[in-house]
């Protein structure tokens, strides 16, 4: 049984991130309490598959020994280590080299911070400082894209283009812009995998203009929006986009956060896309939450001319916490597991997933299937031919996770009736079917709710 205290403690103490704080008092939370591969169990004995991997971040899935021997090893010997004057610790170098080697090209060099959003923040940092070391101290504006997620930081906040993380907040500021999203079921340039290409390159294009070619400092992409709703661009989108920022001059920042460490298939996506962009941020999968971690890899070029610029100078930027052994040392046998088989799994999972994902398309719900590797959406409509979304009224966001919540399954219940898989990359095929035949249930019961006709 639930404690009714915890309850009540939570009510009283525990700040919830993106949450409504009264409806959040008024639902009460729901605890957690344990979990095994891909599966969780709440306080009250209730299980479920988790087919959002937390918060798209528990790759490797729950329950790793490994990982556990791992941490408490380091915890054991050396629980703390700072960066500063000079130190560091042995885990945190050899998972620096470790990425350094199988990240794209020469993203050589690699700043730890404490997950995705001091990465973006960082990025950011070292983009102005980049600019001002090669004397373009002018080029200080960021574009980014519309449905974009780039973290919660006080700036970073307004790259990321998702309504709730602006209103009241002061953010985007006046630096920050956006083009248009290449999300192809809803683009006014159709579906036609070129059209969308060259409308994305053209608007890209003209808000360099507009704000003038001298005057812009990076452009930021994920390789799948996926807070935004999984959106997945057409191939050769990315490196379309990469292609047009070289030839402007201006930094490509691919945020890897959600897409990296087999998420989408490859450890990193840029890798399918063929890509090598100037910065990369990841986090999440980097250490499968087992603890707390990101990571920014710079390319040789921007490296060397921040460490140019700085010459004998210190490069203000650190964090107590950066390259923390523990969460390092986690990183590595993540990564061991990940190349032990769970990469190869997560692919033939992947699989599974998006087929049986398709076969809910002749749903009466179901407008649109989406997604790569192991991250995936559906996307509801009360009409398929208009394309007409759920209505507010029937708070698909609640509803839905609720409805899957009972059926045994958590997914990702985005606002506006896009629902978001990311499961563990262990799933077994029979976790699979799970995951489908529960959504099926999930979608067939909210087609009953009489504030969704
Ligand atoms: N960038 C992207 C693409 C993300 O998806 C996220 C988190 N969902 C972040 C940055 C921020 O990461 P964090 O929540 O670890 O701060």
């Amino acid at each position: 049984m639930l404690s009714n205290s915890l309850i009540e403690l939570d009510r009283a103490h525990l700040v919830h991130p993106v949450a409504s704080y009264r409806g959040h008092e008024r639902a009460g939370v729901r605890v957690l309490k344990s979990a095994t591969g891909a599966t969780v169990t709440d306080a009250t004995g209730h299980q479920m598959i988790d087919g959002f991997a937390g918060l798209w971040c528990v790759n490797a899935g729950y329950g790793q020994e490994s990982i556990v021997e791992a941490a408490t090893r380091q915890l054991r010997e050396l629980p703390y280590a700072t960066g500063y004057f000079g130190l560091g610790s042995e885990p945190a170098i050899r998972l620096a080299a470790e990425l350094a080697e199988r990240a794209p090209g020469d993203l050589n060099h690699v700043y730890f911070t404490l997950g995705g959003s001091d990465a973006v923040d960082s990025t950011i940092r070292f983009i102005h400082y980049y600019q001002n070391a090669r004397g373009m101290p002018g080029k200080n504006q960021f574009i980014s894209i519309e449905q974009g997620y780039h973290g919660s930081s006080t700036v970073g906040a307004g790259l990321t283009a998702l309504p709730a993380f602006h209103a009241g907040f002061g953010v985007p500021l006046n630096w920050q812009h956006k083009i248009p999203s290449h999300y192809a079921y809803r683009n006014p340039a159709g579906n036609d995998p070129q059209a969308i290409i060259a409308a994305s390159v053209a608007a890209l294009r003209n808000k360099v203009e507009e704000l003038g070619q001298d005057r812009v400092a990076a452009f930021y992409a994920e390789p799948i929006q996926g807070s935004g709703g999984v959106l997945v661009p057409p191939p050769g989108w990315m490196k379309a986009m990469r292609d047009l920022c070289r030839e402007l001059d201006i930094l490509f920042v691919a945020d890897e956060v959600i897409t990296g460490f087999g998420r989408t298939g490859p450890l990193f996506a840029c890798s399918e896309d063929d890509i090598v962009p100037d910065l990369m941020t990841t986090a999440k999968g980097l250490t499968s939450g087992y603890a707390p971690m990101g990571a920014v890899f710079m390319s040789d070029h921007v490296y060397d001319t921040i460490a140019d610029g700085a010459g004998e100078t210190a490069v203000g930027h650190g964090y107590t916490y950066s390259a923390h052994p523990v969460s390092a040392a986690v990183g590595l046998e993540v990564l061991r597991l990940y190349e032990g088989g769970l990469l190869d799994n997560g692919r033939k999972a992947g699989a599974r997933l998006m087929s049986g994902l398709e076969s809910l398309a002749d749903h009466p719900l179901v407008g649109d299937v989406r997604g790569r590797g192991m991250l995936a959406a559906v996307e509801l409509v009360v009409d398929k031919q208009c394309k007409t979304p759920l209505p507010p009224a029937a708070h698909p966001s609640r509803r839905i996770f609720d409805r899957a919540w009972d059926n045994g399954l958590i997914i990702r219940a985005f606002g506006n009736g896009v629902l978001g898989f990311a499961p563990p990359l262990c799933c077994t095929e029979a976790e699979i079917d799970a995951i489908v035949e529960r959504t099926r249930m999930t979608l067939d019961q909210t087609l009953e709710d009489p504030d969704v006709r």
